[in-house]
């Protein structure tokens, strides 16, 4: 039986730069004897909002593995040209949520749990910007999904990507789980450097996430305070364009300024978590 980490044609390793989609492409070149082919291609897509940490793993991986990421970033709308995409490196990637920022200026209001449009506009399709660029025209793409998030798998194999696009989750079909990533990394001589709560990484992906819980913002906040000055930024420059309601990336919740100032005084914690699992950022 073929291994789940072998493409059939050619093949795009999406890399969050968490520690499961790590392994699943350390896991992609084993089965391709330690060097991956011509055809596959590992992109990250930088939002300009990922912690430090973040970027020094998808760096680290890259060099201690010896196989080529490519780092994309969105790019404003060009009026000839259309949508754009940036390739970056690690001493180039934007850090101040540059690419985010633009976004939100172009669409005029802010991503929200219904309307959750950044996933999409700032890594996935960028991501397949880039692909075309270097004349792919059919590929699959291996998503860092495990056999613990059976619901997710599901999804993804269900959706349509176009003719153009197959995403498979290579680690959900070889039945490897949160636990099996773990012992993996603890096995490295090097790690994402982002606690690792039983298996969740609760620094991954943009710092303060709005589908984050309310209580993992608050302790975000609280940990390191200027976490929260871009998302109050935001939020004020939306609400001084007019934005409305789509001014505000949770209308369930209070605004960003509002959860610092709680943060900063100690306030009260929320009575529930609302995290909100189904972010469409792997791990
Ligand atoms: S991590 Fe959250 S804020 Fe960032 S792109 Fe994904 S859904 Fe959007």
């Amino acid at each position: 039986m073929n291994s789940p980490f072998l493409f059939d044609g050619p093949g795009v390793i999406s890399f969050s730069g968490g520690r499961t989609s790590g392994m699943m492409l350390w896991m992609t070149i084993q089965a391709y004897g330690g060097t991956l082919p011509a055809d596959v291609t590992v992109c990250f897509a930088n939002t300009g909002k990922e912690e430090e940490a973040t970027l020094e793993f998808v760096r680290d991986c890259g060099e201690r593995w010896g196989v080529p990421i490519v780092w994309i970033e969105n790019r404003p709308r060009n009026e000839a040209r259309g949508k754009e995409f940036a390739v970056v490196d690690f001493a180039t990637a934007s850090r101040r949520g540059e690419p985010f920022a633009d976004l939100h200026d172009e669409k005029k209001f802010l991503p929200n749990p219904v309307a959750r449009f950044c996933t999409a506009e700032l890594k996935v399709r960028p991501m397949q910007r880039y692909l075309k660029s270097i004349g792919l025209v059919e590929w699959t793409t291996f998503i860092g999904m495990r056999a613990d998030e059976p619901l997710r798998v599901a999804r993804l194999a269900n959706q349509d990507y176009g003719k153009h696009e197959v995403k498979e989750a290579p680690l959900a079909a070889a039945g490897l789980t949160v636990a099996d990533v773990s012992a993996f990394w603890a096995a490295q001589d090097f790690d994402l450097g982002l606690p690792n709560m039983s298996g969740k990484t609760m620094h991954g992906n943009c710092d303060l996430c709005f589908l984050k819980g309310g209580n993992q913002v608050l302790s975000l906040i609280r940990e390191k305070p200027s976490r929260a000055l871009w998302w109050i930024q935001q939020e004020k420059n939306a609400q001084t364009a007019g934005s409305g309601a789509g001014g505000w990336f949770r209308k369930d919740r209070p605004s960003y300024q509002a959860m610092y100032d709680m943060a900063m005084n100690h306030g009260e914690l929320f009575p529930f978590d609302d995290a909100l699992t189904d972010c469409g950022c792997t791990d």
